[in-house]
This record gives structure tokens, sequence and C-alpha cells, in this order.
């Protein structure tokens, strides 16, 4: 992935085995995010190419992708103001089923699960702007996950949260793996990423510099001097 002149993400290949979490650490800048908008065709590769179960589909166009059960978060909140808490995580069912956000009735149940598992029951009829930093991103991680997505993209679901807040996500997303869930986490908190991921992938520079187990990764010197300043 290249931006004009800057090389945001640099021959990187990966792999993802179903049922695992998988992290991405790195420094600011490194091409995390980057990473997540190529895995969910936001946007398209300068080279290179993306396999699902064996098909390209790096080829399927942007729009349709989101039915192939592909779902992310954004690392700043993108919830919209105007709406409440349900219509939020609705539009999430929406999106990949491609009905209107005023087809009441079909969809309630998955909407009424993923605010429950998220810790935002009581909130349905509460707009954005009146929730706590913490909420909004559990609305959005509710959102992602209300149609049952196959693949969740997680781009640091739990910046700004305080530790309670942090450990309940990281229970969420441990228990959505043990239903099947793939994940692919972009956190800074190292102790988090080692208590929540299967495999970590390190990037710096674009480059993936260390991949492997989560407590081998964070101990190899370039992690150290790259991620953690030592
Ligand atoms: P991270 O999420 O690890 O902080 P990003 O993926 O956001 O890193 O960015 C990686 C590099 O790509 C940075 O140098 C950033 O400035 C650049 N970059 C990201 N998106 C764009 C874009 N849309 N246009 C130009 N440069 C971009
Ligand atoms: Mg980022």
């Amino acid at each position: 992935m290249h931006f004009g002149g800057v090389k945001a993400v640099d021959g990187l290949s990966i792999d993802l085995t179903e049922g695992s979490i998988f992290g991405v650490l790195g420094p600011n800048g490194s091409g995390k995010s980057t990473l997540l908008a190529a895995l969910t065709r936001f946007v398209d590769l300068t080279a290179g190419s993306l396999h699902l179960d064996g098909e390209e589909y790096h080829r399927i166009p942007a729009a349709t992708f989101a039915r192939r059960g592909v779902a992310r978060t954004f690392q700043t909140v993108r919830l919209l103001p105007g709406l409440t808490v349900e219509e939020n995580v609705r539009l999430g069912a929406d999106r990949i089923r491609g009905r209107g956000i005023r087809e009441r009735g079909k969809g309630d149940d998955d909407v009424a699960e993923a605010i429950g598992r998220t810790g935002l029951r009581g909130l349905e009829r509460h707009r954005p702007g009146e929730l706590s930093y913490g909420a909004q991103r559990r609305v959005e991680i509710a959102r992602a996950i209300v149609a049952k997505p196959r693949l969740l993209l997680l781009d640091e679901p739990t910046a700004g949260m305080n530790q309670s807040e942090r450990q309940e996500i990281s229970a969420l997303l441990r228990e959505l793996r043990e239903e099947g869930l793939t994940q692919v986490l972009v956190e800074h908190d190292v102790q988090m990423m080692v208590d929540t991921c299967d495999h970590l992938f390190a990037m710096n520079f674009g480059k993936l510099i260390a991949d492997g187990v989560p407590a081998s990764v964070v101990r190899e010197p370039a992690v150290r001097e790259a991620y953690l300043g030592k």
C-alpha cells in the first residue's frame, strides 16, 4: 500500500487462520490502520493480493465485499450522532444485509444480542453524545458484530479506556473467539495484547519485523527497539 512516495505497508505477507485472535503491534505510522483498510477493501492495493478461502478477494468490488462477512471498527469513533445507540447498531446489520434502517422487525434479535454482549443494555435510546467514550467504543463493536461476521478487524478499540474497561473488551473478544470468530486487533497496550492474542505481528515502517506467539514477539530485540523504546 503506497500513498505517493509513502510505503505505508511494504512487502508484508501474513496468514490468518480461522478462530484465532491476531494482534498487530507497531509505533504510530507503522502501517497498522492501512493494513486493516486493505483487508476490508476500504482502499485498493498498490500491489499484491488478498485471498479468502482461496478466492482472490482484492478483485471483489469494495461495495459488495462487506457481505462476505468482514467487519471492522475504526481508530476514531464513527457513530452517527443523530441516531440512537440501537439505530447505530442496526446500521451494521443493514450494511451487510443491504436493508434500509427503517425496515423494523427483522434482525431485532441480533441487534438486542449485540447490545447485550457489549454491555449497552439500558442505553438503547441514548444518542452517542450522551455516552462515555468507552461506551461509544462499545457501540462500534456492537455495530461490527451484529451481522455475525467471520472476520472482525478492530483498530485500537480500547484507546481512551481505563484498565477495567479494557479488561471487559479483552474478555468480550476472547468470548467471540471461543465462538469461532477470527479477529485482527490493533492495540498499544502490550500486556493486553499478550493476554488477548494467540499470535502477534509486529510492524515498523510498513514492514513485518516479527511474527509469532505473543510472549516471544514482545521479547524480540527489534520489537523492543522499534516499539517499546528499549
Ligand atoms: P498506524 O495505524 O500504524 O499509525 P497508518 O496506517 O495510519 O499507521 O499510516 C502509515 C503511513 O501511511 C503513515 O506514514 C501515514 O502518514 C501514511 N498514510 C496513511 N493513510 C494515508 C493516506 N490516505 N494518504 C497518504 N498517506 C497515508
Ligand atoms: Mg492507526
